[in-house]
């Protein structure tokens, strides 16, 4: 007897060797890889055609008429044959440049015809290379479906004979050895909650849909269950780890937090750092590990929040780590984090790519004796020889930047692992982060501190750009402080250093000294120049600053109020947004001024207009999601989790939101699923998470 697990080879039609190209060419292996292998699209055989109304650039269509003479024309090699095929409105082509002799034998005249394909457009008559024919009389007769599926395929399939026909077949064949029964999935009740048709009716519709309507309902239920599984393993993963991983308890809150708090906080926390700080209170003293990420719009405020977690630590005895991912940034933070924590006793450290040999050791030795107490660095923090004596928390900025492997090097070595709290540098849209970070918990600081002033944004042309100066040198002329930021999208490449050199040139030759003084910083300078560089653009010793993205994120100079951003069409929505997020810092109006050629593409003018539109970066961050798909957003690339058969997240964010509120429903009511109504869930479950793919963000 066939099983879903029976080897793909053994199924009527397929044999060791389209076995193997199934195997390496779609990743089907079994008879249920095969059931689950879902049609990319549909061609509707439920429709037909006037010629009259045909259109170019039409996909297949269909059309019944008659063919009225047939001729053979030479050409230069071989012949080819076509046949005039006229409706009621009208008459085109039909063209084989294959098989002629014996197409023409077997055409007849004057006969209707249904025909299928798709039609080419030249010299204003419509022709079907290679139609599909069939007489109507015998069309008649036939049961089919009409609406044809059409299935992923690859050359090397076509190559080797592996038709959309031959598929099909292949599953047709699937079918009537397992006679179209197949175990359900889903409770009754989830069934009925949601309106989905059953397991086996959705299987038959997606491969042999019987109708428009039934096909819809065919996708929704298989796209519900697809996302319903994912989020079922996502929560009990998060559950299991809420239970099983201990984390260090940090129980008071004590006397650094709260001098702090009450004598060096240099503003009221928002409402939502608030709640965002209270969220963290409970995870770090619950004896669970904590896994938390922290989401805020740029500019939110999320270093402070930080901080106060890490006094939390250091008020319980243990150490605290914060990595940036660059060196501006990391020096950045140690700065404001010495000057906010002057006169408490907590000795912080910094460690990065260039702090020399002999500082390195002190830093090490310190770390071990326990005599630091935080230490803030780059990705020099995850060094071998970097050992803490009791690492209680570690937090990561900007956390796309980082990959999975080189995170968790941080606390190897420790007995328990650290609390972990992740901040990321731009929002994620909700239907994201509930699959790619679906097994975290995820705080949102969704408030900006008061009086921030909206970011004037403007696009302007190249052509402009004279205006643009004059603009630039009033508000420097008002005591402002400029960006301008270069693309540069590859390090190595020659051309964005020639674009970044040349615009310096040509901006010292606009603002000329003594009256104005200029900063350039890229990558490829030393990083004690680029530091020195920062610091006279920091201390308002120069009045612009050239650089390229390495200014991208976290940096922070409240009197820099103008970010002008050159070639903004190469940039992305996300960096965009954290470019401009450098501006609007401190008390006065600021701008955003994006320059761009004439030639724009379609996706780079959405991107344009939705940063003048709005400065939400959720909104954006949506934008940015249906522009580039989930697969290409920041980090996600690896996850299992978005590797979807059937569902997207986001046409399907509303399937989505559903089934994950069922799952957590689920979950709470029947914790180990051993109810018996939810027998059907707990078989599948066990089965996708066999070979689940799934893998945790963070630890
Ligand atoms: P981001 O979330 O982008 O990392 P930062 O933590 O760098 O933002 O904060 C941006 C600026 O806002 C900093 O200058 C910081 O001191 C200031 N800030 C943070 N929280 C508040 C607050 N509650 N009130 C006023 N200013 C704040
Ligand atoms: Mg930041």
């Amino acid at each position: 007897m066939y099983n879903l697990n029976t080897s793909i080879s053994y199924l009527k039609g397929v044999g060791p060797s389209r076995a193997d190209l199934l195997k390496s060419e779609l990743g089907v292996f079994t008879f249920n890889d095969l059931l689950n292998f879902f049609p990319n699209r549909y061609i509707d055989r439920s429709q037909f055609l006037k010629i009259n109304q045909l259109q170019e650039n039409s996909s297949e269509i269909q059309i019944v008429g008659k063919i009225t003479s047939i001729k053979t024309v030479q050409q230069k090699r071989g012949s080819r044959l076509v046949a005039t095929f006229v409706d009621e409105t009208g008459s085109m082509e039909l063209v084989w440049f294959r098989g002629a002799k014996w197409i023409k034998d077997s055409l007849k005249i004057n006969t209707p015809y249904v025909i299928f394909g798709k039609t080419n457009y030249f010299n204003r008559l419509f022709s079907m290379p290679h139609p599909e024919m069939e007489l109507v009389s015998s069309y008649k007769k036939k049961l089919r479906s009409a609406m044809q599926p059409v299935y992923p395929s690859t050359e090397k399939l076509i190559n080797r004979g592996i038709s959309n026909k031959i598929v099909s077949n292949m599953i047709q064949n699937l079918f009537e050895e397992l006679q179209g029964k197949f175990q359900e999935t889903l409770s009754a009740a989830i069934l009925e909650k949601l309106d989905l048709i059953s397991k086996n009716e959705a299987l038959l519709n997606i491969h042999f849909p019987k109708s428009q309507e039934l096909l819809a309902k065919a996708q929704k239920r298989l796209k519900f269950e697809e996302l319903f599984f994912i989020q079922l393993q996502l929560i009990r993963k998060k559950i299991v780890r809420k239970a099983k991983i201990k984390g260090f308890n940090f129980e008071k809150v004590g006397d650094k937090f709260n001098k702090f708090y009450k004598s060096k906080l240099p503003f009221d926390l928002t409402n939502a750092q608030k709640r965002v700080l209270k969220e963290i209170r409970k995870d770090v003293g619950s004896n669970a590990q904590m896994n938390r990420l922290l989401q805020g719009d740029v500019g939110s405020g999320k270093t402070i929040v930080a901080l106060l977690t890490m006094l939390i630590a250091i008020d319980n005895g243990y150490q605290a780590a914060l990595m940036a991912p660059t060196e501006i940034l990391a020096t950045q933070h140690y700065n404001s984090i010495i000057e906010l924590l002057d006169g408490l006793d907590i000795s912080v450290k910094l460690l990065t790519g260039s702090v020399k040999v002999k500082q390195r050791r002190i830093i090490h030795e310190q770390l071990e004796s326990g005599e630091l107490n935080i230490l803030i660095g780059t990705h020099a923090l995850i060094e071998d020889k970097v050992q803490f004596k009791n690492l209680g928390i570690a937090i990561i900025d900007e956390q796309h930047r980082f990959g999975v492997a080189q995170r968790s090097k941080l606390w190897e070595k420790n007995e328990l692992p650290p609390h972990i709290l992740v901040m990321t540098a731009t929002p994620i849209p909700r239907t994201l982060a509930m699959s790619a970070y679906g097994d975290l918990d995820i705080s949102i600081i969704d408030e900006l501190p008061p009086g921030r002033k909206e970011v004037k944004t403007a696009h302007r042309y190249d052509a402009n750009r004279l205006s643009v100066f004059k603009f630039l040198k009033e508000e420097i002329a008002k005591g402002r402080q400029v960006y301008i930021v270069y693309p540069l999208i590859n390090e190595s490449e020659a051309m964005d250093y020639k674009d970044l050199m040349d615009g310096y040139e040509s901006i010292s030759r606009e603002f000329q000294k003594p009256t104005y003084q200029i900063s350039i910083v890229h990558g490829k300078m030393k990083p004690a120049d680029k530091e020195y560089e920062m610091q006279r653009f920091i201390k308002g010793e120069t009045h612009i600053m050239v650089a390229t993205t390495v200014i991208e994120v976290g940096v922070n100079i409240p009197n820099a109020s103008v970010m002008v951003i050159e070639s903004a069409e190469r940039f992305g929505l996300s960096q965009l947004h954290q470019l401009r997020g450098r501006v609007g810092r401190g008390a006065e109006q600021s701008f955003c001024i994006l320059m761009t050629s004439f030639k724009l593409s379609s996706d780079a003018k959405v991107r344009l207009e939705t940063m003048v539109s709005t400065s939400d970066g959720f909104k954006i961050a949506e934008v940015d999601l249906k522009l580039r798909g989930p697969g290409n957003l920041m980090g996600t690339q690896q996850s299992g989790v978005l590797n979807l058969r059937i569902a997207d997240i986001v046409k399907d964010s509303k399937l989505l939101t559903s089934a994950r509120n069922i799952a957590i429903d689920l979950l709470t009511t029947d914790p180990t699923l051993k109810e018996p109504e939810n027998i059907f869930i707990k078989i599948a479950y066990k089965e996708v998470s066999k070979n689940s793919t799934i893998w945790s963000n963070i630890s």
